[in-house]
């Protein structure tokens, strides 16, 4: 079962279902937020993530309406994002942990987003597609 939790320990939790495809988000937002060239993330269902311990750690921020970003008030991690009226939320996957993760259960990476908004002094990744902003939607 995939697990994670926050830098110093307070905040963990755990998956009871999948975790969608891997997306590296180069905006401005997510730049900031993690104060890193950008911030890898995956969906994943509300009914499939569990907090087992911190509740009362969690602190968010809301980032553009309706989006809140929730960190760890001791140590700074941020572990998900919400964004209103959705059924999953938005994981960190840099909260992850290594040794919960199997070729089984680990998802692969898609792509790397909203690179108009990547930070000056990255120098790119040729291996995955990139997108100005958001991937286009496709049918299904
Ligand atoms: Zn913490
Ligand atoms: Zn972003």
């Amino acid at each position: 079962m995939i697990t994670g939790g926050c830098l110093c320990g307070a905040v963990q939790y755990r998956l009871t279902g999948p975790l969608g495809d891997i997306v590296h988000c180069h905006c401005e937002t997510c730049r900031k937020t993690h104060s890193s060239a950008f911030s890898s993330v995956a969906a994943v269902a509300d009914e499939d993530f569990q907090i087992l311990s911190g509740v009362e750690n969690l602190r968010y921020f809301e980032s553009s309406p309706g989006k809140l970003r929730w960190f760890c008030q001791a140590c700074g991690s941020h572990i998900y994002a919400k964004r209103a009226g959705t059924a999953h939320l938005i994981l960190r996957l840099g909260s992850l942990d290594n040794a919960s993760l199997t070729a089984d259960n680990t998802p692969c990476e898609r792509s790397h987003i909203w690179v108009s908004q990547q930070a000056n002094w990255y120098r790119g990744d040729a291996e995955l597609p990139v997108y100005d902003e958001f991937e286009p939607v496709t049918d299904g």
